[in-house]
């Protein structure tokens, strides 16, 4: 058991839909077993610069269902240094902030795991991040709204293919990881899924397509993850381009970009985020430090922060397969 009387907690990394859902839960589940509770500003950013405010029920109202985060967030280079680190633990301990909560991403928890190591600093993680690129939770938070927001676009996208027998490359997010780009690619009907994940070579895609234009399709559209090393959406087109074989070749790309970060979250994120954020202010108090919540078949549990960021979750291989059989 951690004798904890004062919460802190903050969103860190790249925002996503949910983040604000999970902020109510861990507030509102704080304020149920008498703790105070503590916001962080901008995440490392505002802990270095002190900018805390207190919460209460109702600093969390009417916030379930918007996208974004009400405390912000920030990406911070200083508390990449010990320095920086230690003029943050000093103001937790000024505000006298006993435990942590941190919902961000790989890099917002090696930040906490060092807080917990260095400082001694209670800390539990919640997965909120649209890659859904976190080992040991199914899903993350944001990750199913940034999916059906792809999707949606996808489907407005093939429409316009469709009128003019077009071929479309879009780029979805995923610098590392191709959650997005698989799954918006199956339910979107792509006829072509690249990611970081396998190897893409450009003769490869170049048979691909020429096959895929010549069997007179109505539309074909070529799902892109930000990552994939031929360059995105971008690189693709430019080697098209520039080969003689694909001269008269009607193509667009278009890149999904931050259109997939904003917006109010899908149901299953809600409840996701909510049901984390208890969990999470749960296992703090229970005693657990340098871990992350997560939820797996259909199940709250607990992982280890380091093998949250040094393990690598992979992608389901068979989902890849169905696109050669469904395009
Ligand atoms: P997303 O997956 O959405 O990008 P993230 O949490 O991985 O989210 P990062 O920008 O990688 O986003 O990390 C957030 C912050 O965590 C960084 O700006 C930095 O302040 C801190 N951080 C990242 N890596 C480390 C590290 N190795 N040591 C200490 N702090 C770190």
């Amino acid at each position: 058991m951690h004798d904890i009387q004062c919460l802190g907690v903050y969103t860190s990394g790249g925002d996503a839909p949910g983040m604000n859902a999970c902020l109510r839960a861990t507030v509102r589940t704080a304020l149920a077993n008498d703790l105070e509770v503590v916001g962080i500003r901008r995440g490392y950013e505002g802990m270095i610069d002190g900018d805390f405010v207190e919460m209460d029920r109702r600093s969390v109202s009417n916030i379930v269902q918007t996208g974004g985060t009400i405390l912000k967030s920030a990406r911070s280079t200083d508390f990449l240094t010990e320095e920086g680190r230690t003029r943050a633990a000093d103001n937790l301990e000024r505000y006298d902030v006993d435990g942590l909560i941190a919902i961000g991403g790989d890099g917002t928890f090696r930040g906490a795991s060092k807080l917990n190591d260095e400082h001694g600093i209670p800390v539990v993680g919640c997965p909120g991040t649209i890659d859904n690129d976190l080992f040991g939770t199914d899903t993350t938070i944001g990750y199913d709204t940034a999916l059906n927001t792809a999707i949606e676009n996808i489907d407005r996208i093939r429409d316009t293919a469709d009128a003019h027998n077009r071929l479309f490359l879009i780029e979805v997010m995923g610098r590392d990881a191709g959650f997005i780009a698989l799954n918006c690619g199956i339910g979107g009907g792509a006829e072509l899924i690249l990611i970081p994940e396998t190897i893409t070579e450009m003769d490869m895609i170049k048979e691909r397509i020429f096959s895929l234009m010549s069997a007179q399709r109505r539309s074909t559209i070529v799902v892109v993850a930000e990552g994939d090393e031929l360059g995105g959406a971008r690189g693709i087109e430019q080697a098209l381009r520039e080969d003689p074989t694909f001269e008269d070749i009607d193509l667009r790309s278009t890149i999904l970009g931050h259109i997939q970060r904003g917006g109010a979250p899908t149901a299953g994120d809600r409840v996701l985020a909510s049901r984390l954020g208890v969990a999470a202010v749960e296992a703090l108090l229970d005693g657990h430090t340098d871990v992350m919540v997560g939820f797996v078949n259909g199940e709250t549990k607990l992982t280890p922060l380091r093998n949250v960021y040094s393990r690598k979750k992979s992608i389901d291989y068979d989902l890849l397969k169905l696109t050669q059989i469904l395009s």
